[in-house]
């Protein structure tokens, strides 16, 4: 059953229809999807959730599709893991980690793909497109195979050669762009306008794409027994992500599937891309774009769309922010590894690292229920560990040899 009631302007509230639209032709104000929640109490339930499929589609209700089957290549429903190692080294009681890296290409963007490519289907667009950094490039690509639909995908040209491949080899067309990411975006909000019966799942149907984040917020929900965590620990790229898993925190409460209570909401971002980290840290009123220079090529966004929402979201709610650089986020991911036995990529070492930093500044506190969101899987960046990864002996093929290297 859809709930879904219209998009709706952010900043001015103007109305508009479901359709392929995402910035109000008033004010420019990015929209948003509303939902009749008063429709759904009595029929949302826990107990009707807990008996939906093991995916982000038991929480269909609470999504803006209406399509039966959806788009399904089984993502998320991911392990909250209790990290007590983790936990242990950095003198907190209790942490979670959400484990984004087991979905179906290996990062959480399955979740707004799946969401936006539902959604495109339902309006009758035939092509996928994106711009992207390579996640979102991978998951595109996989879904529009599932859906048979044709697929143009562009991404950096600088792109590592493992993310180019990973969205190849499912047939799309890919469009490597000479410039960066925030280059390729432009020349995308460009298209979209020229091919107006494509999905840009991150620019015209971007609205759809970004409820697909809250399914972060519902599932941590549900696996901590209906309770919301205290303080949560989130990567901000374009900052959509931390902005929906507020929304995600917020629709729970209201239809009562889980006691009141804040969550804190913290940001994590790489050094050489930190525009919303910046803001917070020195108490500015708005987001000053940024050149990116940073390992975390998934994370950088130079000018992020949802930038001050996610600022706002973070001092809205009690969090904090922590810049880390291209060696902590690489030490977190090592330390994460070690201590957890998760393997993540760029991404998930800046939230890592920026944990410990929030940690030790004081901001989140020993005695909170805190979930650090590992948003993608560490075969993605291997490249980026370089030398601080290999064999940690040599030896002749000989007994004696390893029983001399036992003794040393
Ligand atoms: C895209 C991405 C993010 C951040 O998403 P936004 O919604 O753009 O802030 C975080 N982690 C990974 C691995 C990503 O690919
Ligand atoms: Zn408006």
């Amino acid at each position: 059953m859809s709930f879904v009631e219209s998009l709706c302007c952010r900043e001015c509230g103007k109305a508009y229809p479901i359709s392929a639209l995402n910035a109000c032709e008033f004010c420019f104000g990015p929209l948003e999807v509303i939902y009749d929640y008063d429709s759904m109490k009595g029929i949302v339930s826990r107990s009707k959730i807990e008996s939906g499929p093991q995916t982000i589609w038991r929480y269909s209700d609470l999504l803006p599709t209406k399509a039966s089957p959806n788009l399904d290549l089984s993502t998320g429903f991911t392990p909250l893991l209790r990290a007590d190692h983790l936990a242990a080294e950095l003198g907190l009681n209790s942490l979670y980690l959400k484990d984004d890296t087991r979905n179906p290409t290996g990062s959480f963007k399955d979740r707004v793909v799946s969401v936006a490519l539902s959604k495109a289907r339902e309006l009758g667009l035939k092509v996928a497109a994106c711009p992207s950094t390579g996640n979102l490039a991978n998951s595109v690509a996989a879904h529009a195979a599932r859906a048979g639909m044709e697929a143009y995908i562009f991404v950096p040209s600088n792109l590592e050669h493992n993310k180019i491949a990973m969205s190849a080899i499912f047939g799309g067309h890919v469009i490597a762009v000479d410039g960066n990411y925030d280059q390729v975006n432009r020349l995308c909000a460009e298209l979209a306008m020229l091919h107006d019966d494509w999905a840009f799942v991150n620019v015209n149907v971007r609205p759809y794409y970004a409820e697909g984040s809250k399914t972060l917020a519902f599932e941590v929900a549900e696996q901590l027994g209906w309770q919301l965590p205290d303080h949560v620990v989130v990567p901000i790229a374009s900052g959509s992500q931390l902005t929906k898993i507020y929304k995600g925190f917020n629709e729970l409460t209201r239809l009562g599937l889980v006691p009141e209570s804040q969550v804190r909401i913290s940001g994590a971002q790489a050094q050489g891309c930190s525009p919303v980290a910046e803001a917070f840290l020195s108490g500015a009123d708005y987001i000053k774009p940024v050149k990116p220079d940073t390992i975390a090529k998934s994370l950088a966004i130079g000018n992020p769309a949802d930038g001050w929402y996610a600022l706002e979201t973070i001092r809205k709610t009690g969090g904090s922010a922590a810049a880390v650089s291209d060696d902590e986020l690489l030490e977190g991911i090592g330390l994460l590894a070690k201590t957890e036995g998760v393997f993540a990529e760029t991404a998930g070492g800046v939230t890592i690292a920026s944990l410990v930093k929030l940690v030790n500044s004081g901001a989140i506190k020993r005695d909170e229920t805190v979930v650090a969101y590992i948003t993608g899987n560490g075969l993605k960046t291997i490249e980026a560990l370089g030398d601080r990864v290999g064999p940690t002996n040599t030896i002749a093929p000989s007994v004696d040899a390893f029983e001399e290297l036992l003794r040393l």
